[in-house]
């Protein structure tokens, strides 16, 4: 991979594989050969993919039209018929009304899907559209050369656990682009080091941290099938921005999951112990009875929203999905504006390859990315809900009302980085829930790690 390629795209999520799908198509309908590549630190596609989400899939009909006739994919989408909001209080469980729910809140017309088998579905496409895709590769450092992205470099490959090289070892590589498209996820090393070195939104960046299993059930299926469940309280502190969720994912299994704002206070909350506090609460435990944990994972999703987006095309570069932080917290969603990004990104860069000079270094203009992020609604979306996360920076109690009405506010509501959340000293003390312990849950979670 050391020859200069058209366009490298880095990260085989939703954002990157929409983004190699599309402008693979359109290359080949212009009659150019130009080279789509994409690499990713998975050994597989949709290795790192969280599964078990709500998907708003009209995105789908354009990117990969007749996508439900594949009977293999359908197999696992699950279309929603039953949405529920609960408030969890200590051992009790409070349905909130439907009709008080603001309505970009309501699931009606989404899918359950598996993350991982939509990542591996569109892999699949990607490739028989012309796209090469190299698993295993890990990107570390973006290649700047006089305020132009050119490029990236990997990491090495093949090292023992003394750091010492194996038989299979290759060293770093640099792989030299005339687009490079970052696509690397939450908190992504490449999109990370472009805000730094090009500048980031007028608010930090914040995170939570997402804990999630895969529930089966051998026998009966309390939860049902076809449903949607999301809980707000209990076990978070009142102080910790988030919730619970259930997902359908067929008939037999559930996708079940707690997120945390990582702007907590108190030094010992383990996220994965509340996790477990969470299954353990009697409501969320009765619609798991029966079931075993299958699968587990945890990652964390950028929620600083419109305000802490920072510049998402530069000279040589683009940034789609969660790299650049088009999640809206409003609705916890991101999987469509990944695709949605990925296909702008695409109709830009056909646009501007068709437009430049045959020659390598001939620059690709790259202006036309932020006005079809507007009109494609990806924008549009993240700016209505741009003060969503930061109404909860007080805590649920102010926040929820204030989240109800903070997109009419005319200001910015400032947040502050993550760690500046932690007080030294605070604890919460709480007692071990049990469940399922750590050293399981990592082991479930299919993490390879040098020992
Ligand atoms: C717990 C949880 C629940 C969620 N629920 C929903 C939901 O119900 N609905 C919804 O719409 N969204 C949901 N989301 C958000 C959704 O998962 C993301 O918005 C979506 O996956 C973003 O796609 P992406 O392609 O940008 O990033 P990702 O899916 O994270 O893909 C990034 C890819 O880049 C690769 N990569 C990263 N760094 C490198 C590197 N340096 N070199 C090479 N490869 C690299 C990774 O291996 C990965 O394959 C949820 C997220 C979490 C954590």
């Amino acid at each position: 991979m050391t020859e200069p390629i058209d366009v490298l795209v880095v990260g085989g999520g939703p954002a990157g594989l929409a983004t190699a799908i599309r402008l693979r198509k359109q290359l080949a309908q212009a009659g150019s050969d130009a080279s789509v590549v994409v690499v990713d630190k998975a050994h597989r596609p949709g290795y790192h993919s969280l599964s078990g989400a709500s998907f708003e899939q009209a995105c789908l009909d354009e990117l990969v039209p007749g996508w439900r006739d594949d009977r293999r994919f359908m197999a696992n989408v699950v279309p929603v018929e039953q949405d529920d909001l609960y408030f969890l209080l200590g051992s009790r469980a409070v349905k909130v009304p439907s009709r008080v729910v603001p309505g970009r809140m309501h699931h009606e017309g989404d899918v359950t899907i598996s993350l991982a088998r939509l990542t591996g579905f569109l892999a699949d496409r990607a490739v028989q559209a012309g796209v090469e895709i190299h698993s295993g590769f890990a990107a570390r450092e973006l290649l700047v050369d006089d305020g132009r992205v050119v490029g990236v470099r990997l990491g090495d490959v093949g090292r023992n656990n003394r750091g010492e090289p194996k038989a299979n070892f290759r060293p770093a590589e640099d792989i030299h682009a005339r687009v490079t498209v970052l696509a690397d996820g939450s908190h992504g090393v490449l999109s990370t080091q472009l805000r730094e070195q090009f500048g980031g939104g007028r608010n930090p960046q914040v995170y939570s941290i997402g804990i999630k299993a895969v529930a089966q059930f051998p026998g009966d299926n309390p939860f049902g099938t076809n449903r949607v469940l999301h809980t707000l309280g209990y076990p978070n502190p009142a102080g910790v921005f988030g919730g619970g969720f259930m997902y359908s994912m067929g008939d037999k299994s559930v996708a079940v999951g707690l997120i945390l704002g990582l702007d907590w206070r108190a030094g010992d909350l383990a996220p994965q112990r509340e996790f477990e506090r969470f299954r353990s609460h009697p409501f969320i435990a009765s619609l798991l009875r029966g079931s075993v944990t299958i699968a587990t994972g945890a990652k964390t999703i950028p929620e600083g929203g419109w305000y802490a987006l920072g510049r998402v095309a530069v000279p040589g570069a683009l940034v789609v999905g969660d790299g650049a932080g088009f999640v809206n917290m409003a609705r916890i969603k991101g999987i469509h504006y990944a695709i949605l990004s990925g296909m702008a990104a695409a109709d830009t860069i056909a646009e501007g390859l068709a437009a430049a000079g045959a020659a390598p270094d001939d620059p690709v203009r790259l202006a036309g990315y932020v006005q079809r992020l507007e009109t494609r609604g990806v924008l549009p979306d993240l700016r209505h809900a741009r003060n969503y996360r930061a109404a909860f920076r007080w805590g649920i109690y102010p926040g929820a009302p204030l989240s109800l009405v903070a997109d009419r506010l005319p200001w910015r509501i400032p947040m502050a980085p993550d760690a500046d959340g932690t007080r030294p000293g605070a604890r919460l003390d709480r007692p071990d829930p049990g469940g399922m312990d750590g050293a399981t849950f990592v082991s479930l979670s299919g993490a390879l790690h040098r020992e």
